[in-house]
């Protein structure tokens, strides 16, 4: 099968055959259709993180498609399923995390794209048990991204404890930011969404942004606490410390600043700040089966659709690039053909 692969860090992928998976018990193969270019598979393939992937790596962890074969002992599934691979693999099911609701949490996790081969190749091999439905009015292209981007931000604006009719600012409207601010829309919260450039910012106001700023044109913390008063809640899916330290400081008293951006840096975080106006610092990675379920949900209503653009998985490392300079608007999703 053909595939994308890391061999080594800051090296570009290339596309190679090899061989495809073997199922065995409790496992699936799925026949990749689309999957989605998530920016933490540049941190993978730039080795950025202190736990670094395994090598060679096959990232990808919005690989969607059809189930080909299930392995023994799967019966809640079949050949014929159209499911999707998120970045949590498996998970032990056994620990407190896993036994609380907090499965992404669990110490002895996997995660597709990273530990174990993910979605870039025509195949992919998955947990049975951690693979989720794709509703059947969603096509594979636009529902690759939920799998990651959607998920993640819907559980983060849930992190967030925000209720209808507050204020939350949208860090980044990249992948993960152009779904956020559409779940916040349709949790009925108002949105400030930062990035930077008229397209971008264009396609938040079309999403249903109430207030764009663009990070290089004004302090985009002053301009939200002068332009609504500070925010209920921050979600920064930006990916460098400045961004972190305005979500912070664009938040209003009492409020949450969520970190979903993942960029190898220190988060600068006052106390005083963090003290005298009571203000919560949480970090929020993916969602669980039953938050991708519910995200998948919102996707197939209509009340969030994805930004996509294809292109083929030989021009991924000229996605890469784009990816580095900003330059995405919306999702890239790969497909094989
Ligand atoms: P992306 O490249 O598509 O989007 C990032 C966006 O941030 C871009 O639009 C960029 O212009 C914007 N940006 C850059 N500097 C900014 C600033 N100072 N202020 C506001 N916006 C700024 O990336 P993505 O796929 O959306 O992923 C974003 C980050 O989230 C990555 O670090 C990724 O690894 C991480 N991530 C985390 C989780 C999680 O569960 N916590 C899940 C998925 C991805
Ligand atoms: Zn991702
Ligand atoms: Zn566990």
């Amino acid at each position: 099968m053909k595939a994308a692969v890391v061999k080594h860090f800051k090296a570009p992928l290339t596309i190679e055959q090899v061989e495809k998976p073997e199922v065995g018990p409790g496992e699936v193969l799925v026949h990749i259709h689309a999957c989605g270019v998530c920016h933490t598979d540049l941190h993978a393939a730039h080795g950025d993180w202190p736990v670094k992937p395994k090598l060679p790596l096959i990232p990808g962890h919005e690989g969607v498609g059809v189930i080909e074969k299930v392995g023994p002992g799967v019966t809640h599934l079949k050949a014929g399923d159209r499911v999707g691979i998120p970045w949590l693999y498996s998970a032990c099911g056994h620990c407190e995390y896993c036994l609380s609701g907090w499965e992404t949490l669990c110490p002895n996790q996997h995660n597709s794209g990273y530990s174990v081969d993910g979605g870039y190749a025509e195949y992919c091999k998955a947990a049975a048990d951690y693979v989720v439905k794709i509703p059947e009015n969603l096509d594979f292209v636009e529902a690759a991204p939920i799998f990651c981007a959607g998920v993640t931000t819907y559980k983060a604006l849930k992190v967030t404890g925000a209720k209808p009719g507050e204020w939350v600012a949208i860090y980044g409207a990249g992948g993960l930011g152009h779904v956020a601010i559409q779940y916040a829309k349709a949790m009925g919260l108002h949105v400030a969404a930062v990035d930077t450039g008229e397209e971008k910012l264009a396609l938040a106001r079309e999403l249903g942004a109430d207030l764009t700023v663009d990070f290089r044109m004004e302090k985009a913390d002053e301009a939200i606490q002068e332009k609504v008063g500070g925010v209920h809640a921050a979600v920064c899916t930006a990916v460098n410390k400045i961004a972190f330290q305005q979500a912070f400081h664009s938040v209003r008293r009492g409020g949450t600043c969520v970190a979903v951006g993942l960029p190898p840096e220190d988060m600068p975080v006052p106390i005083f700040d963090t003290v005298l106006k009571g203000i919560k610092v949480v970090g929020s990675i993916v969602g669980t089966r039953k938050d991708l379920i519910e995200a998948l949900q919102f996707a197939s209503e209509g009340k969030v659709k994805t930004i996509v653009q294809t292109k083929p998985l030989e021009e991924i490392n000229e996605i890469f690039e784009q990816m580095e300079k900003g330059e995405i608007n919306g999702r890239i999703v790969l497909t094989f053909e």
